[in-house]
């Protein structure tokens, strides 16, 4: 057989990196996962209720619309309570992007093409620099400019990527670079050609996305494979998952495609089967409730729960911690890889929520001793 060439490494483009607040995006910096609020921007209370619940979700960077002009006036409230950066949302009107950029907005997400005079975009430029705010051009293949769509014809990889060279041009004109692109479409094939399009031409760091891709499960799919087969080719320096679910999820879909390519790791990572005739226990309502009770564990590891002892030993020499089932309503728990000890069906639940949590305390105690003892030793 010939050698298999190395088949677990992906290589990231090499873009340039730029700050959103605190958080560094393209260069060699984690990938990180946007969301965006759903509520009305201008119910303050909701807002920063959803954007908690997305912070806890593990979201790097949250992105709010701005649409009138009551959404910016307490902007700042918005800006202020929320520990990660904040992407004001603009169509339109530009005003609102000043407005934004002088309440804290960590980014712009504005196509300088769309709004107007040069005036009105050295004035976004002006604000941006003023406040430190970087600029995200979005372009989607659904609201092409019109003179794109005369030349092409339709919505194609070329004109995405042409309308996004105009806005770029139109903020280099102004000397402004701290900016990131996204040519998203709701068309797998169309996105994924028209960001290798856009890769291959600027240094920018790109922002993933497959637009209006759908509901949980038919958007999850979609998103995975337009996301997954870019973050592959090392493309992408962030991602935003489009669905029509709550924006918590959207960053625990957007978590998964990361964990699944190996490019971030959060949380607990779960093998399971899917569970047939052979099973010990009820594996998919076991799984559901693990899911469930270990939302609230950041720390990376891994769990394994099968059914039986069919793959069961195999995965758990693979995981952290493992669940075999086993006959009789009794099965095996693994550490480490090892078999370790039995366990009964009804305290089951319980038991593995607790040695997940005691591992992953564990394991945030042995990481704080060893940064610990690298100070001492740099001292
Ligand atoms: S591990 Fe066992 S229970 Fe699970 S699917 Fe395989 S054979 Fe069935």
């Amino acid at each position: 057989m010939n050698e298999i060439r190395p088949w677990r490494t992906i290589e990231r483009r090499q873009s340039r990196q730029i700050m959103l607040g605190s958080v560094p995006v393209g260069g060699d910096a984690p990938i990180t996962v946007q969301t965006m609020t759903n509520t009305a921007t201008e119910d303050i209370g909701a807002t920063i209720d959803q954007i908690r619940r997305c912070e806890d979700a593990g979201a790097d960077i949250i992105r709010v619309s701005c649409p009138t002009e009551e959404s910016t006036r307490d902007f700042d409230q918005i800006t202020s309570a929320a520990n990660v950066p904040i992407v004001a949302d603009i169509h339109f009107h530009y005003k609102r992007a000043l407005e934004a950029a002088d309440k804290g907005a960590a980014c712009l997400r504005i196509n300088p093409g769309n709004i107007g005079s040069s005036e009105r975009v050295a004035e976004v430029v002006r604000a941006a620099k003023a406040n430190g705010c970087a600029i995200r051009i979005g372009v989607n293949a659904g609201s092409l400019e019109k003179h794109l769509l005369e030349k092409y014809g339709e919505p194609c990889p070329e004109a995405l990527v042409e309308s996004a060279l105009d806005h770029i041009k139109l903020l280099q004109d102004h000397d402004f670079h701290e900016f990131k692109v996204a040519v998203k479409a709701s068309d797998v094939f169309l996105a994924v050609a028209a960001y290798h399009g856009l890769a291959e031409t600027v240094d920018c760091p790109l922002h993933l996305g497959i637009t209006e891709a759908g509901g949980l499960i038919g958007g999850t799919v979609k998103s995975s494979i337009g996301l997954g087969s870019l973050l592959w080719a090392g493309i992408g320096d962030t991602i935003r998952v489009s669905l029509s679910a709550e924006p918590e999820e959207e960053v625990r879909v957007g978590f998964e495609i990361l964990k699944a390519l190996g490019l971030r790791t959060r949380g607990v990572r779960v093998v399971s089967c899917p569970s047939c005739a052979r099973q010990g226990f009820d594996v998919i309502r076991t799984v559901q409730a693990l899911e469930e009770r270990l939302q609230h564990i950041k720390t990376p590891l891994s769990l394994s729960v099968l059914g039986c002892v069919v793959n069961g030993p195999g995965e758990a020499r693979e995981t952290d911690i493992g669940l075999t089932g086993g006959g009789n309503g009794k099965h095996m728990v693994y550490l480490s890889g090892m078999k370790d000890h039995h366990i009964d069906d009804g305290a089951m639940l319980d038991h593995i929520v607790k040695l997940v949590e005691d591992k992953a305390a564990q394991i945030e105690a042995d990481m704080t001793d060893a940064g610990d003892a690298e100070a001492v030793a740099a001292e």
